[in-house]
């Protein structure tokens, strides 16, 4: 597996469950302990009542693409490309939204609608990112 390139994540005490779990291959939300919400990318803020999330919540099984881009910019010099960055919802959590990049799938495959697994990936600084493979 090839590393991704770019910036580290600016880890914060509100994200650093999130990056932990990553490491771990598990992909997690923040949850509100006040109304239920959920929201990603992690903000330390309900979006929807202002109160402060201090519970994540784990997202498993299949994401749905949203939207998709195919990248064909070499942003740096070891960048594959072209390569497919999708927007990823998850059936039944209406504030989770995550991107990454898709695996597994030539872009001239990907499509919206098409399902997905939660994958990750090593990124800059030793951090695991979201990426996403293509579900059969
Ligand atoms: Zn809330």
């Amino acid at each position: 597996m090839d590393a991704t390139v770019g910036i580290p994540p600016a880890v914060s005490e509100e994200t650093e469950p999130f990056w932990t779990a990553a490491k771990e291959g598990r992909l997690l939300v923040e949850q509100c302990p006040a109304c239920g919400a959920e929201s990603f990318p992690p903000r330390g803020i309900c979006r929807s009542c202002h109160a402060r999330p201090t519970r994540f919540a784990e997202v498993t099984g299949r994401g749905v693409v949203y939207s998709l881009t195919v990248n064909h910019q070499r942003w740096m010099p070891d960048l594959e490309v072209p390569y497919t960055v999708v927007l990823v919802e998850f059936p039944g959590r209406p504030g989770v939204r995550v991107t990454g990049r898709l695996r597994g799938c030539p872009p001239e495959d990907a499509a919206i609608g098409m399902e997905v697994e939660i994958g990750f990936e090593p990124g800059p600084g030793g951090f695991a990112i979201p990426s996403f493979v293509a579900a059969r």
